[in-house]
């Protein structure tokens, strides 16, 4: 394909995008429940007339897209697309809102589904020329983090075997046009961790016969502070969060027991290794010193995203050739977590951020708010660098 024709062929295929987005938008679907989804999707591939598998990772499918050119040794690319939504109401007044009650698309995995569709499209009307596969990866569960693993454990990038991945996340607080690529991490790690301080419940006029496992967490809770702030390099970045409390039950009972959940999040393997350690450590000698017992443990737990220099580079060249790019910011990385960092662990990779956000048309929501909207030009934008970058890597 040409450059030039890779655009027409966005245009061509921009208002059936559209279109799909907002059907997947009236029709949001929680982790592993993307049945409605899943089912458009694979409708959609078996027209295109690429191998369909359904049911990887549950609720997942995928795509083959097979070369027609012959070539000594075929490579294979994945693209990936999460597919689903969030228990949240939806609080927009638009023609396409949310028809299900309490969920919600809004972290904008509706345009990433239609965008990779899109992609789908395009690239399997080239397959005479295509030397290589491609595999269109529509991911369920991304949300609760569970769905990307599923989906290797169901042989996901067997198969082809497939030698890289790429795929992006639309991204509201960037204007459109501006788009985040860098090499290296990109997304932080994120992990659930649970702390219970056990104590022995009393009198709150009578301390001296009991064990106090409020005052035990309130120590903790500051302590934890410590631990960015004094073992981790100033240069890295990291954040250690308590996000719920509680213990008690009246104002002069001594609680046995306090619940803390709280979040890690790094980018540095090494630094997640010295947090994920120290927490436990440090939260227990506080306790045991106060003559309390703290647990731990680790709910969800996803790696941190980290890109491939050289894949980073193939989507970099995509951008720039894309015209309705505007700007490209190195200094992208995000403090959330996505589990594209399964497959980006598992081989070389390139996860971006596509600015879908507009002020001057009012859609500045954050993700996972109720009235989260992405601007929809955000669409082809996505789907060119998308197809760029495919085309880019088989022909290298
Ligand atoms: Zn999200
Ligand atoms: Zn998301």
């Amino acid at each position: 394909m040409t450059n030039d024709s890779i655009s027409v062929a966005v245009v061509e295929h921009t208002d059936d995008m559209i279109a799909l987005r907002r059907d997947f938008h009236q029709h949001p679907e929680l982790a592993f429940e993307e049945t409605y989804t899943a089912s458009v999707i694979a409708s959609r591939l078996a027209a295109m007339d690429l191998e369909v598998r359904t049911k990887i990772g549950r609720t997942g499918v995928i795509g083959v897209l097979r070369g027609h050119r012959n070539s000594v040794n075929p490579r294979t690319i994945m693209i990936r697309a999460d597919m689903d939504a969030l228990p949240v109401q939806e609080a927009n007044n638009v023609p396409y809102a949310s028809q299900s009650p309490g969920k919600m698309h809004a972290c904008g995995h509706d345009g990433h589904v239609a965008i990779v569709l899109t992609v789908a499209a395009i690239l399997a009307k080239q397959r005479d020329t295509l030397s290589g596969n491609i595999i269109f990866a529509f991911q369920p569960a991304e949300e609760r983090a569970g769905g990307a693993k599923e989906m290797i454990d169901d042989g996901a990038l067997d198969n082809p075997k497939v030698d890289a991945t790429i795929g992006l996340h639309l991204w509201s607080p960037f204007p459109i046009g501006t788009v985040g690529i860098k090499a290296g991490p990109i997304f932080a790690s994120a992990d659930e961790i649970i702390l219970k301080v056990r104590g022995q419940g009393g009198h709150g006029a009578i301390p001296e016969q009991s064990v106090d496992p409020i005052i035990a967490t309130a120590q903790i809770i500051t302590a934890l502070q410590t631990l960015v702030s004094r073992e981790i390099s100033p240069r890295h970045a990291a954040v250690v969060t308590i996000g719920t409390v509680h213990g008690g039950t009246a104002f002069n009972v001594i609680a046995d027991e306090v619940d803390m959940h709280g979040t890690v999040r790094t980018y540095d393997p090494a630094d997640y290794e010295h947090l994920m350690r120290r927490i436990p450590e440090l939260a227990n000698n506080i306790a045991t010193s106060m003559r309390a017992t703290c647990e731990f443990s680790v709910d969800v737990s996803i790696p941190p995203c980290i890109n491939d220099a050289k894949m980073a580079e193939i989507v970099q060249r995509a951008a720039e050739a894309t015209t309705s790019v505007t700007e490209i910011r190195a200094d992208c990385s995000q403090t959330v977590g996505d589990d594209m960092s399964y497959f980006l662990n598992a081989v070389p990779g390139c996860y971006f951020l596509v600015g879908a956000g507009n002020v001057a048309r009012g859609i500045t929501a954050t993700h996972h708010n109720a009235s989260f909207d992405i601007d929809e030009a955000c669409l082809p934008i996505g789907t060119e660098i998308l197809t760029r970058a495919a085309l880019a890597f088989l022909k290298e």
